[in-house]
This record gives structure tokens, C-alpha cells and sequence, in this order.
């Protein structure tokens, strides 16, 4: 099957749901999965996602 569709969904995003992750401040990557932090919502990776889902990185988004 073509590839041709992918990443279709988030082609209308800001600079194609890519950007700097908030947590990891890694550069290029998809920043797709909101968070809540505090009172904030924040984008971030997909590994920073899973990780803070994991209860891990508290510190990391603690000075957000
Ligand atoms: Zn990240």
C-alpha cells in the first residue's frame, strides 16, 4: 500500500505537528499529546507522553 496518506491527520498543524518538546526540548519531533500540567496544557512527544503517563519526568515539568 502507498504511503501516500501518511500523517495526513496533522498535515494542517503547525509546521506539520512538529516543533521543540516542552519536557525533552528535543528539536524535530511530533508534539502532539497535550498534558495537563498545573492549570497549563502543554504539547508534548510521544515519549515524553508515555513517560509522564508512567508517573515519571515529574521534576522535568515541574519548572514549567
Ligand atoms: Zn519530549
Amino acid at each position: 500500500m502507498a504511503k501516500t496518506h501518511r500523517g495526513i491527520g496533522i498535515r494542517a498543524q503547525h509546521n506539520r505537528g512538529r516543533g521543540t518538546c516542552p519536557v525533552c526540548e528535543r528539536t524535530g519531533v511530533k508534539v502532539l499529546y497535550s498534558r495537563e500540567v498545573g492549570e497549563n496544557t502543554i504539547n508534548v512527544c510521544k515519549r515524553c507522553n508515555a513517560a509522564l503517563s508512567h508517573g515519571k519526568l515529574q521534576d522535568a515539568i515541574a519548572d514549567l
